[in-house]
Protein backbone atom coordinates (compact mmCIF):
# COMPACT_ATOMS: atom_id res chain seq x y z
CA UNK A 1 0.00 0.00 0.00
CA UNK A 2 2.64 1.80 0.97
CA UNK A 3 4.25 1.77 -2.54
CA UNK A 4 1.08 3.26 -4.38
CA UNK A 5 1.23 7.31 -5.55
CA UNK A 6 -2.14 7.54 -4.53
CA UNK A 7 -1.91 6.62 -1.04
CA UNK A 8 1.02 8.63 -0.80
CA UNK A 9 -0.56 11.51 -1.98
CA UNK A 10 -3.39 11.26 0.79
CA UNK A 11 -0.80 10.61 3.52
CA UNK A 12 0.83 14.13 2.29
CA UNK A 13 -2.11 16.20 2.23
CA UNK A 14 -3.69 14.64 5.37
CA UNK A 15 -0.71 15.65 7.08
CA UNK A 16 -0.29 19.10 5.91
CA UNK A 17 -4.39 19.71 6.74
CA UNK A 18 -2.94 18.61 10.29
CA UNK A 19 -0.34 20.79 10.29
CA UNK A 20 -2.22 23.98 9.30
CA UNK A 21 -5.21 22.95 11.67
CA UNK A 22 -2.75 22.71 14.47
CA UNK A 23 -0.87 25.96 13.91
CA UNK A 24 -4.44 27.75 13.52
CA UNK A 25 -5.41 26.34 16.88
CA UNK A 26 -1.79 26.88 18.80
CA UNK A 27 -2.38 30.74 17.36
CA UNK A 28 -5.76 31.06 18.83
CA UNK A 29 -4.83 29.30 21.73
CA UNK A 30 -2.04 31.47 22.18
CA UNK A 31 -3.85 34.68 21.64
CA UNK A 32 -6.38 33.60 24.17
CA UNK A 33 -3.65 33.12 26.72
CA UNK A 34 -2.51 36.46 26.30
CA UNK A 35 -5.84 38.13 26.68
CA UNK A 36 -6.56 36.93 29.87
CA UNK A 37 -3.05 37.75 31.12
CA UNK A 38 -3.64 41.20 29.97
CA UNK A 39 -6.88 41.28 31.62
CA UNK A 40 -5.86 40.09 34.89
CA UNK A 41 -2.99 42.68 34.52
CA UNK A 42 -4.86 45.71 33.83
CA UNK A 43 -8.06 44.69 36.11
CA UNK A 44 -6.09 43.88 38.99
CA UNK A 45 -3.95 46.58 38.78
CA UNK A 46 -6.47 48.82 38.92
CA UNK A 47 -8.48 47.27 41.87
CA UNK A 48 -5.49 46.99 44.17
CA UNK A 49 -4.39 50.68 43.05
CA UNK A 50 -7.26 51.56 44.55
CA UNK A 51 -7.46 49.43 47.59
CA UNK A 52 -3.91 50.58 48.23
CA UNK A 53 -5.00 54.10 48.06
CA UNK A 54 -7.40 54.05 50.68
CA UNK A 55 -5.49 51.57 53.38
CA UNK A 56 -2.54 54.63 52.72
CA UNK A 57 -5.90 57.03 53.15
CA UNK A 58 -6.50 54.87 56.36
CA UNK A 59 -3.00 55.00 57.79
CA UNK A 60 -2.77 58.87 57.22
CA UNK A 61 -6.05 59.21 59.02
CA UNK A 62 -5.10 57.23 62.06
CA UNK A 63 -2.40 59.20 62.32
CA UNK A 64 -3.67 62.73 62.46
CA UNK A 65 -6.65 61.02 64.66
CA UNK A 66 -3.12 59.51 66.89
CA UNK A 67 -1.67 62.66 67.29
CA UNK A 68 -5.10 64.82 67.72
CA UNK A 69 -5.43 62.32 70.67
CA UNK A 70 -2.26 63.07 72.33
CA UNK A 71 -2.59 66.57 71.95
CA UNK A 72 -6.18 67.76 72.54
CA UNK A 73 -6.90 70.17 74.64
CA UNK A 74 -9.16 68.39 76.99
CA UNK A 75 -9.65 65.21 78.30
CA UNK A 76 -12.94 64.40 76.33
CA UNK A 77 -11.24 65.71 72.93
CA UNK A 78 -8.53 63.40 73.54
CA UNK A 79 -11.01 60.21 73.78
CA UNK A 80 -12.90 61.04 70.74
CA UNK A 81 -9.91 61.14 69.20
CA UNK A 82 -8.79 57.95 70.47
CA UNK A 83 -11.81 55.88 69.27
CA UNK A 84 -11.79 58.01 66.08
CA UNK A 85 -7.90 56.68 65.49
CA UNK A 86 -9.49 52.80 66.65
CA UNK A 87 -12.20 52.98 63.96
CA UNK A 88 -10.18 53.84 61.72
CA UNK A 89 -7.87 50.90 62.34
CA UNK A 90 -10.19 48.02 62.35
CA UNK A 91 -11.31 49.67 58.83
CA UNK A 92 -7.46 49.05 58.21
CA UNK A 93 -7.10 45.77 58.82
CA UNK A 94 -10.36 44.88 56.61
CA UNK A 95 -9.15 46.97 53.55
CA UNK A 96 -5.82 44.74 54.07
CA UNK A 97 -7.95 41.63 54.25
CA UNK A 98 -9.65 42.69 51.01
CA UNK A 99 -6.30 43.10 49.13
CA UNK A 100 -4.79 39.69 49.93
CA UNK A 101 -7.87 38.50 48.64
CA UNK A 102 -7.19 40.47 45.68
CA UNK A 103 -3.87 39.16 44.71
CA UNK A 104 -4.80 35.38 44.95
CA UNK A 105 -1.19 33.78 44.44
CA UNK A 106 0.30 31.64 46.91
CA UNK A 107 3.77 33.35 46.97
CA UNK A 108 2.17 36.69 47.67
CA UNK A 109 -0.01 35.17 50.56
CA UNK A 110 2.65 35.07 52.64
CA UNK A 111 3.52 38.28 52.24
CA UNK A 112 -0.09 39.77 52.75
CA UNK A 113 -0.51 37.66 56.02
CA UNK A 114 2.83 39.67 57.34
CA UNK A 115 0.80 42.59 56.43
CA UNK A 116 -2.25 41.35 58.23
CA UNK A 117 -0.06 40.83 61.13
CA UNK A 118 1.13 43.78 61.09
CA UNK A 119 -2.34 45.11 60.85
CA UNK A 120 -3.51 43.54 63.94
CA UNK A 121 -0.26 44.58 65.90
CA UNK A 122 -1.22 48.14 64.92
CA UNK A 123 -4.92 47.35 66.03
CA UNK A 124 -3.91 45.87 69.28
CA UNK A 125 -1.18 49.02 69.58
CA UNK A 126 -4.33 51.26 69.19
CA UNK A 127 -6.44 49.36 71.92
CA UNK A 128 -3.58 49.13 74.26
CA UNK A 129 -3.23 53.02 73.70
CA UNK A 130 -5.25 54.41 76.02
CA UNK A 131 -3.06 52.60 78.66
CA UNK A 132 0.04 53.50 77.42
CA UNK A 133 -0.90 57.18 77.43
CA UNK A 134 -2.24 56.85 81.36
CA UNK A 135 0.85 55.56 82.00
CA UNK A 136 2.96 57.90 80.33
CA UNK A 137 0.79 61.14 81.32
CA UNK A 138 3.57 62.99 82.56
CA UNK A 139 4.50 63.61 79.16
CA UNK A 140 2.24 62.14 76.22
CA UNK A 141 5.02 63.89 73.23
CA UNK A 142 7.57 61.76 74.64
CA UNK A 143 5.36 58.72 74.23
CA UNK A 144 4.33 59.44 71.17
CA UNK A 145 7.84 60.31 69.89
CA UNK A 146 9.35 56.80 71.86
CA UNK A 147 6.59 54.12 70.91
CA UNK A 148 3.80 55.50 69.09
CA UNK A 149 5.72 56.12 66.19
CA UNK A 150 7.65 53.26 65.99
CA UNK A 151 4.26 51.25 65.14
CA UNK A 152 3.21 54.00 62.47
CA UNK A 153 6.37 53.45 60.87
CA UNK A 154 6.49 49.89 60.74
CA UNK A 155 2.43 50.28 59.16
CA UNK A 156 4.31 53.19 56.51
CA UNK A 157 6.47 49.79 55.81
CA UNK A 158 4.35 46.98 54.98
CA UNK A 159 2.60 49.47 52.77
CA UNK A 160 5.30 50.21 50.75
CA UNK A 161 6.40 46.55 50.46
CA UNK A 162 2.96 46.12 49.05
CA UNK A 163 3.35 48.79 46.33
CA UNK A 164 7.05 47.19 45.59
CA UNK A 165 5.73 43.85 45.16
CA UNK A 166 2.74 44.81 43.64
CA UNK A 167 5.03 46.65 40.77
CA UNK A 168 7.32 43.35 40.90
CA UNK A 169 4.34 40.42 40.37
CA UNK A 170 2.88 42.92 37.43
CA UNK A 171 6.99 43.28 35.71
CA UNK A 172 7.01 39.69 35.91
CA UNK A 173 3.60 38.58 34.48
CA UNK A 174 4.66 41.08 31.44
CA UNK A 175 7.71 39.22 31.37
CA UNK A 176 6.09 36.03 31.11
CA UNK A 177 3.38 36.85 28.72
CA UNK A 178 6.41 38.47 26.62
CA UNK A 179 7.95 34.52 26.72
CA UNK A 180 5.33 32.89 26.04
CA UNK A 181 4.10 34.98 23.01
CA UNK A 182 7.93 34.47 21.70
CA UNK A 183 7.61 30.35 22.16
CA UNK A 184 4.09 30.49 20.40
CA UNK A 185 5.61 32.65 17.28
CA UNK A 186 8.56 29.87 17.08
CA UNK A 187 5.98 27.07 17.66
CA UNK A 188 3.90 28.84 14.77
CA UNK A 189 6.74 29.48 12.39
CA UNK A 190 8.53 26.18 12.81
CA UNK A 191 5.02 24.76 11.69
CA UNK A 192 4.53 26.74 8.51
CA UNK A 193 8.15 25.89 7.55
CA UNK A 194 7.41 22.45 7.93
CA UNK A 195 4.13 22.49 6.37
CA UNK A 196 5.73 24.44 3.49
CA UNK A 197 8.75 22.08 3.34
CA UNK A 198 6.20 19.07 2.79
CA UNK A 199 4.46 21.21 0.66
CA UNK A 200 7.28 21.47 -1.84
CA UNK A 201 8.47 17.84 -1.32
CA UNK A 202 5.02 16.88 -3.05
CA UNK A 203 5.42 19.29 -5.38
CA UNK A 204 8.73 17.88 -6.19
CA UNK A 205 7.56 14.21 -6.08
CA UNK A 206 4.76 14.72 -8.22
CA UNK A 207 6.74 16.44 -10.93
CA UNK A 208 9.60 13.90 -10.89
CA UNK A 209 7.80 10.59 -9.99
CA UNK A 210 4.65 11.17 -12.11
CA UNK A 211 4.78 13.77 -14.36
CA UNK A 212 8.20 12.97 -15.93
CA UNK A 213 7.61 9.44 -16.09
CA UNK A 214 3.88 10.00 -17.95
CA UNK A 215 5.52 12.41 -20.14
CA UNK A 216 7.81 9.60 -21.71
CA UNK A 217 5.21 6.69 -21.44
CA UNK A 218 3.10 9.24 -23.43
CA UNK A 219 5.99 9.54 -25.93
CA UNK A 220 6.76 5.63 -26.26
CA UNK A 221 3.08 5.05 -26.40
CA UNK A 222 3.17 7.53 -29.44
CA UNK A 223 6.13 5.78 -31.37
CA UNK A 224 4.38 2.48 -30.56
CA UNK A 225 1.42 3.36 -31.84
CA UNK A 226 3.71 4.16 -35.09
CA UNK A 227 4.28 0.64 -34.91
CA UNK A 228 8.22 1.25 -33.86
CA UNK A 229 8.59 -1.65 -31.64
CA UNK A 230 11.94 -1.19 -30.81
CA UNK A 231 11.19 1.52 -28.89
CA UNK A 232 11.89 0.84 -25.15
CA UNK A 233 9.24 1.76 -22.34
CA UNK A 234 10.66 3.04 -18.94
CA UNK A 235 9.55 2.53 -15.78
CA UNK A 236 8.52 -0.75 -16.26
CA UNK A 237 10.48 -1.86 -12.57
CA UNK A 238 8.48 0.57 -10.59
CA UNK A 239 6.25 -0.78 -8.05
CA UNK A 240 3.37 1.43 -7.89
CA UNK A 241 0.70 2.66 -10.44
CA UNK A 242 3.29 4.37 -13.15
CA UNK A 243 5.14 1.14 -13.12
CA UNK A 244 1.57 -0.74 -13.45
CA UNK A 245 0.78 1.23 -16.69
CA UNK A 246 4.51 1.03 -17.93
CA UNK A 247 3.82 -3.19 -17.80
CA UNK A 248 1.01 -2.36 -19.66
CA UNK A 249 2.42 -0.31 -22.32
CA UNK A 250 4.98 -3.34 -22.41
CA UNK A 251 2.41 -5.88 -23.28
CA UNK A 252 0.80 -3.65 -25.82
CA UNK A 253 4.51 -3.54 -27.35
CA UNK A 254 4.95 -7.27 -27.13
CA UNK A 255 1.44 -8.29 -28.77
CA UNK A 256 2.62 -5.59 -31.44
CA UNK A 257 6.02 -7.31 -32.18
CA UNK A 258 4.04 -10.63 -32.46
CA UNK A 259 1.51 -9.41 -34.28
CA UNK A 260 3.70 -7.42 -36.78
CA UNK A 261 5.92 -11.12 -36.92
CA UNK A 262 2.68 -12.68 -37.89
CA UNK A 263 2.21 -10.13 -40.60
CA UNK A 264 5.33 -9.99 -41.96
CA UNK A 265 5.31 -14.05 -41.98
CA UNK A 266 2.18 -13.94 -43.78
CA UNK A 267 3.65 -11.39 -46.23
CA UNK A 268 6.43 -13.62 -47.18
CA UNK A 269 3.88 -16.52 -47.40
CA UNK A 270 2.04 -14.31 -49.86
CA UNK A 271 5.14 -13.48 -52.11
CA UNK A 272 6.30 -17.45 -51.88
CA UNK A 273 2.75 -18.14 -53.30
CA UNK A 274 3.14 -15.32 -55.80
CA UNK A 275 6.28 -16.58 -57.31
CA UNK A 276 4.78 -20.52 -56.95
CA UNK A 277 2.37 -18.63 -59.55
CA UNK A 278 5.02 -17.43 -62.20
CA UNK A 279 8.35 -19.63 -61.53
CA UNK A 280 8.42 -23.29 -62.29
CA UNK A 281 9.91 -24.78 -59.18
CA UNK A 282 12.43 -27.15 -60.93
CA UNK A 283 14.09 -24.88 -63.46
CA UNK A 284 13.16 -21.17 -61.25
CA UNK A 285 12.55 -19.81 -64.96
CA UNK A 286 8.84 -18.20 -65.61
CA UNK A 287 6.24 -21.28 -65.61
CA UNK A 288 3.72 -21.45 -68.97
CA UNK A 289 1.37 -19.35 -67.76
CA UNK A 290 3.53 -16.69 -66.54
CA UNK A 291 5.39 -16.71 -70.14
CA UNK A 292 2.44 -16.30 -71.87
CA UNK A 293 1.06 -13.45 -69.65
CA UNK A 294 3.97 -11.99 -69.90
CA UNK A 295 4.40 -12.96 -74.09
CA UNK A 296 1.42 -10.52 -74.55
CA UNK A 297 2.34 -7.75 -73.16
CA UNK A 298 5.38 -7.87 -75.16
CA UNK A 299 3.57 -8.65 -78.62
CA UNK A 300 1.33 -5.56 -77.55
CA UNK A 301 4.43 -3.06 -76.74
CA UNK A 302 5.90 -4.29 -80.19
CA UNK A 303 3.14 -3.64 -82.14
CA UNK A 304 2.83 -0.10 -81.12
CA UNK A 305 7.07 0.50 -81.20
CA UNK A 306 6.88 -0.99 -84.75
CA UNK A 307 9.72 -3.36 -83.42
CA UNK A 308 10.80 -6.80 -83.97
CA UNK A 309 9.90 -9.37 -81.72
CA UNK A 310 11.90 -12.87 -81.99
CA UNK A 311 10.90 -15.80 -80.88
CA UNK A 312 12.31 -19.37 -79.89
CA UNK A 313 11.43 -22.90 -79.22
CA UNK A 314 13.84 -25.14 -77.52
CA UNK A 315 13.85 -28.83 -77.25
CA UNK A 316 16.32 -30.84 -75.55
CA UNK A 317 17.24 -33.75 -77.67
CA UNK A 318 17.13 -37.48 -76.79
CA UNK A 319 16.14 -36.65 -73.61
CA UNK A 320 13.90 -39.68 -72.95
CA UNK A 321 17.72 -41.61 -73.01
CA UNK A 322 18.98 -39.31 -70.78
CA UNK A 323 16.15 -40.25 -68.05
CA UNK A 324 16.41 -43.99 -69.48
CA UNK A 325 20.22 -44.29 -68.91
CA UNK A 326 21.00 -41.97 -65.58
CA UNK A 327 17.29 -41.57 -63.74
CA UNK A 328 14.74 -39.37 -63.51
CA UNK A 329 16.61 -37.18 -61.06
CA UNK A 330 19.81 -37.21 -63.34
CA UNK A 331 17.05 -35.65 -65.98
CA UNK A 332 16.11 -33.14 -63.42
CA UNK A 333 19.24 -32.26 -62.90
CA UNK A 334 19.82 -31.47 -67.39
CA UNK A 335 16.69 -29.99 -67.32
CA UNK A 336 18.04 -27.17 -64.26
CA UNK A 337 21.50 -26.37 -66.11
CA UNK A 338 20.46 -25.68 -69.48
CA UNK A 339 17.40 -23.85 -68.25
CA UNK A 340 20.60 -21.84 -66.52
CA UNK A 341 22.59 -21.44 -69.55
CA UNK A 342 19.60 -20.14 -71.25
CA UNK A 343 19.59 -17.86 -68.46
CA UNK A 344 22.77 -16.68 -68.49
CA UNK A 345 23.16 -16.13 -72.78
CA UNK A 346 19.97 -14.23 -73.08
CA UNK A 347 19.85 -10.43 -72.71
CA UNK A 348 17.99 -9.02 -69.45
CA UNK A 349 14.84 -7.54 -70.89
CA UNK A 350 14.24 -11.19 -72.82
CA UNK A 351 11.76 -13.75 -71.25
CA UNK A 352 12.46 -17.30 -70.56
CA UNK A 353 9.96 -19.94 -70.01
CA UNK A 354 9.21 -23.42 -69.11
CA UNK A 355 6.25 -24.82 -71.57
CA UNK A 356 6.38 -28.28 -70.33
CA UNK A 357 8.78 -31.54 -70.24
CA UNK A 358 12.25 -30.78 -71.60
CA UNK A 359 10.62 -27.61 -74.02
CA UNK A 360 11.39 -24.19 -73.33
CA UNK A 361 10.46 -20.79 -75.09
CA UNK A 362 12.59 -17.49 -74.96
CA UNK A 363 10.97 -14.67 -76.23
CA UNK A 364 13.39 -11.84 -77.65
CA UNK A 365 12.09 -8.24 -77.89
CA UNK A 366 13.56 -5.79 -80.58
CA UNK A 367 15.45 -8.94 -82.29
CA UNK A 368 15.15 -8.55 -85.60
CA UNK A 369 15.57 -12.19 -87.61
CA UNK A 370 19.42 -11.78 -88.02
CA UNK A 371 19.65 -11.49 -84.79
CA UNK A 372 17.26 -13.66 -83.08
CA UNK A 373 19.33 -16.39 -85.49
CA UNK A 374 22.46 -15.20 -83.89
CA UNK A 375 21.05 -15.49 -80.42
CA UNK A 376 19.80 -18.84 -80.66
CA UNK A 377 22.91 -19.77 -81.97
CA UNK A 378 24.62 -18.66 -78.94
CA UNK A 379 22.44 -20.48 -76.97
CA UNK A 380 23.20 -23.85 -78.81
CA UNK A 381 26.88 -23.26 -78.26
CA UNK A 382 26.42 -22.65 -74.87
CA UNK A 383 24.04 -25.87 -74.21
CA UNK A 384 26.15 -28.45 -75.75
CA UNK A 385 29.10 -26.97 -73.97
CA UNK A 386 27.81 -26.76 -70.55
CA UNK A 387 27.17 -30.67 -69.60
CA UNK A 388 25.69 -31.14 -66.67
CA UNK A 389 27.21 -32.78 -63.89
CA UNK A 390 25.61 -36.16 -62.82
CA UNK A 391 27.34 -37.72 -59.76
CA UNK A 392 30.61 -36.38 -61.10
CA UNK A 393 30.13 -37.11 -64.18
CA UNK A 394 29.47 -34.69 -67.05
CA UNK A 395 26.08 -36.03 -68.91
CA UNK A 396 26.24 -33.92 -72.72
CA UNK A 397 23.30 -32.51 -73.77
CA UNK A 398 22.06 -30.75 -77.30
CA UNK A 399 19.14 -28.86 -78.18
CA UNK A 400 16.97 -28.12 -81.03
CA UNK A 401 15.72 -24.50 -81.65
CA UNK A 402 12.76 -23.60 -83.68
CA UNK A 403 12.83 -19.69 -84.70
CA UNK A 404 10.01 -17.40 -85.67
CA UNK A 405 9.11 -13.13 -85.51
CA UNK A 406 6.77 -11.33 -84.92
CA UNK A 407 4.04 -10.83 -88.22
CA UNK A 408 1.75 -7.91 -88.35
CA UNK A 409 -1.24 -9.69 -88.01
CA UNK A 410 -0.10 -12.02 -84.74
CA UNK A 411 -2.70 -10.52 -81.91
CA UNK A 412 -1.12 -13.20 -79.63
CA UNK A 413 1.59 -15.38 -78.80
CA UNK A 414 0.24 -18.55 -80.18
CA UNK A 415 0.71 -18.07 -84.00
CA UNK A 416 4.34 -17.23 -83.45
CA UNK A 417 5.04 -20.40 -80.99
CA UNK A 418 2.90 -22.62 -84.16
CA UNK A 419 5.32 -21.33 -85.82
CA UNK A 420 8.50 -21.86 -83.44
CA UNK A 421 7.33 -25.49 -83.01
CA UNK A 422 7.03 -26.30 -86.71
CA UNK A 423 10.65 -24.83 -87.08
CA UNK A 424 11.57 -26.94 -84.10
CA UNK A 425 10.06 -29.95 -85.81
CA UNK A 426 12.14 -29.49 -89.00
CA UNK A 427 15.16 -29.13 -87.15
CA UNK A 428 13.96 -32.20 -85.04
CA UNK A 429 13.62 -34.08 -88.55
CA UNK A 430 17.02 -32.65 -90.16
CA UNK A 431 18.99 -34.02 -87.68
CA UNK A 432 18.85 -32.39 -84.22
CA UNK A 433 21.03 -30.10 -82.57
CA UNK A 434 20.37 -26.93 -84.95
CA UNK A 435 18.25 -23.97 -85.38
CA UNK A 436 15.32 -23.66 -88.09
CA UNK A 437 13.48 -20.18 -88.92
CA UNK A 438 13.96 -17.08 -91.09
CA UNK A 439 17.53 -15.57 -91.40
CA UNK A 440 18.98 -19.08 -90.34
CA UNK A 441 21.55 -21.12 -93.37
CA UNK A 442 19.20 -24.01 -94.57
CA UNK A 443 20.52 -27.47 -93.54
CA UNK A 444 22.48 -29.10 -95.84
CA UNK A 445 19.93 -31.77 -95.83
CA UNK A 446 16.94 -30.27 -96.85
CA UNK A 447 18.54 -27.89 -99.24
CA UNK A 448 20.42 -30.67 -101.41
CA UNK A 449 16.95 -32.39 -100.75
P1 LIG B 1 13.57 -35.80 -79.12
O1 LIG B 1 14.99 -35.60 -79.46
O2 LIG B 1 12.74 -36.28 -80.30
O3 LIG B 1 12.97 -34.67 -78.46
O4 LIG B 1 13.59 -37.04 -78.17
P2 LIG B 1 13.09 -36.99 -76.70
O5 LIG B 1 13.50 -38.27 -76.03
O6 LIG B 1 13.49 -35.78 -76.05
O7 LIG B 1 11.57 -37.05 -76.98
P3 LIG B 1 10.26 -37.00 -76.02
O8 LIG B 1 9.57 -35.75 -76.15
O9 LIG B 1 9.50 -38.27 -76.49
O10 LIG B 1 10.75 -37.22 -74.58
C1 LIG B 1 10.61 -36.26 -73.58
C2 LIG B 1 10.84 -36.92 -72.32
O11 LIG B 1 11.06 -35.94 -71.26
C3 LIG B 1 9.65 -37.70 -71.86
C4 LIG B 1 9.57 -37.48 -70.37
O12 LIG B 1 9.78 -38.64 -69.64
C5 LIG B 1 10.71 -36.56 -70.07
N1 LIG B 1 10.34 -35.55 -69.16
C6 LIG B 1 9.34 -34.62 -69.26
N2 LIG B 1 9.34 -33.82 -68.20
C7 LIG B 1 10.36 -34.22 -67.37
C8 LIG B 1 10.87 -33.78 -66.14
O13 LIG B 1 10.37 -32.83 -65.55
N3 LIG B 1 11.94 -34.43 -65.63
C9 LIG B 1 12.51 -35.47 -66.24
N4 LIG B 1 13.58 -36.03 -65.70
N5 LIG B 1 12.05 -35.90 -67.39
C10 LIG B 1 10.99 -35.30 -67.97
MG1 LIG C 1 9.89 -32.93 -76.32
MG1 LIG D 1 13.18 -33.85 -76.65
Amino acid sequence: MIRSIRFRLYLVFGVLTALILMVAVFEAGGTRDIGRTIDRLSGNSIDSIQSLARIGKLAADIRVADGRAILGDTVDLQNQALEEARTRASRFQREVGRYARLMANEQETLLYQTLITRADGFAAAQSDFERQFVEAYGSPIAWYRHEGRQVYDQTQGAIEALIEENDRRAEWDVANARVKRQNLSLLAGTMLGATLLLALTAVLYVGARIIEPLARLTMAMRRLAQADWTTEVPATDRPDEVGEMARAIQAFRRQGMAGEQATEALRELNADLERLAMVDPLTGVANRRYFYQRAGIEIGAAHRRHSPLGCLMLDIDFFKSVNDAHGHAAGDQVLKRVAETISIGIRPYDLLGRLGGEEFAVLLPDADPATAAMIAERLRLAISASPALVDGVAVPVTVSIGLSTLAPEDAAIDPLLDRADRALYEAKHTGRDRIIGPGCPRPAALASG
